[in-house]
């Protein structure tokens, strides 16, 4: 059979086509744009951070890596009431102390904030040793209560199975996993009511297996604290809708039912692109979170979650901590209260995010400046950035 040579020209285009969207979501592919050109002006963000979260004993600017290994000068400086937290398995060990070797390295060493470790299980003396040994920081371990991590008892468990097993025939990632959606829903509702961390007021998520590229010689919680921010993200992107096809119209429902809930300035335009009637699907990614504690602790953000809970969508669908502390931080707090940590060099594979310009001089980063996942297709940076 002959095909008519017009259709050849059709296939080969659409087939270049293809491959360049294929290469745009590769975290390889080369940024053409200065993301610079995007950034708000003025703000800190791009300069340099406030005097009050830098070191006390600096002089000129900020204090150089050198500095920061004095720890006689470092005695008695100013710090928030902040911790990291980790959730993790006793099989997560290797690949943690992976990333946990990096923050020390690159920000821990001088500032000698604790770690909370949480489980769901107990965890072993192998892991405390080796987690305890990389940082001269106190390390806390704590169990989960089971009401917190398992699915509960008014979760109707043919329904939620149906579910799995159409997720596993569409191929949606973590689609089969119970223990996976046990943890979106810890991160989403409970990891702030653990007893370890009732004395803290601010928290730095880590997973295992990232990256901390750039020296960190200032203290983002002083930021958070000093600029009354409440959360803290270094990159976005657009969540599977497979995993949330029902969230937004319960958040909606939500926001109906407490309209007084969401300040005025809040940050809906990163969330949605009609005012509020569909979600863009756009949320920070929750594998970083520098964040405020006693944000998830008001009332507007712990009914927003035991509502969402309640519809059981942790459970008939896939709903994932990254959208809904997305979603509840941009509709409860105000956009200046939204940080972007643009100094702050991360990985958590497949994306990174590679600090730019001066950024990249000054925290002497290591990752490749080309590779840089901001104002690519499948980010949603740029909305944020637009917010301002
Ligand atoms: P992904 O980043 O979405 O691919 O998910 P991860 O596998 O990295 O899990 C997210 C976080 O939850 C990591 O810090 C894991 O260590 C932790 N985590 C995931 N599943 C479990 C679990 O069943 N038990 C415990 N204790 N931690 C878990
Ligand atoms: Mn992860």
């Amino acid at each position: 059979m002959m095909i008519p040579r017009w259709k050849y020209i059709g296939i080969a285009g659409g087939f270049i086509f293809l491959l360049h969207l294929l290469a745009s979501i590769h975290p390889t592919y080369r940024a053409t744009t200065s993301p610079f050109n995007l950034l708000p002006s003025g703000g800190w963000r791009s300069g340099q951070p406030p005097d009050s979260a830098v070191p006390k004993w600096a002089g000129e600017g900020l204090p150089t890596a050198d500095d920061l290994r004095d720890d006689e000068a470092l005695e008695g400086r100013r710090k928030a009431n902040a911790v990291f937290v980790v959730l993790a398995r006793n099989s997560d060990l290797w690949p943690f102390l992976d990333s946990m070797r990096q923050m020390e390295d690159r920000f821990n060493h001088w500032a000698k904030y604790d770690y909370v470790f949480l489980n769901d299980d107990d965890f072993s003396d192998e892991f405390k040793r080796y987690t305890q040994s990389l940082t001269k920081a106190k390390c806390h371990y704590g169990k989960i209560e089971p009401d917190h991590w398992h699915q509960p008892e008014w979760i109707d468990e043919e329904k939620a199975t149906k579910a799995r097993e159409e997720m596993i025939r569409k191929k949606v990632i973590y689609g089969h996993s119970v223990p996976y959606r046990n943890m979106c829903r810890f991160n989403s509702g409970f990891f702030y009511q653990h007893p370890l961390l009732a004395d803290y007021d601010y928290y730095w998520r880590i997973e295992p297996s990232v990256k901390f590229f750039c020296d960190l010689n200032y203290d983002p919680f002083l930021v958070m604290q000093d600029e009354n921010k409440v959360y803290g993200f270094t990159l976005s992107l657009y969540e599977y809708i497979e995993t949330i096809p029902t969230l937004w119209d319960a958040v909606k429902e939500f926001v109906q039912e407490h309209p007084d809930y969401l300040p005025e300035g809040n940050a809906m335009q990163f969330l949605s692109d009609d005012g509020g009637e569909t979600y863009n699907k756009c949320h920070f990614w929750s594998n970083f979170e520098i964040g405020d504690l006693n944000f998830w602790r008001s009332k507007p953000y712990m009914e927003f979650f035991d509502y969402l809970d309640k519809k059981g969508g942790f459970y008939y669908e896939r709903w994932g901590d990254a959208p809904v502390h997305s979603i509840g931080v941009a509709l409860f707090a105000k956009k200046e209260q939204i940080h972007w940590f643009e100094d702050i060099g991360y990985r958590h594979e497949p994306f990174q995010h590679c600090p730019q310009g001066e950024s990249h001089t000054r925290g002497n980063c290591w990752c490749d400046q080309g590779n840089n996942f901001d104002f690519e297709w499948y980010s949603c940076t740029k909305r944020y950035v637009d917010m301002f």
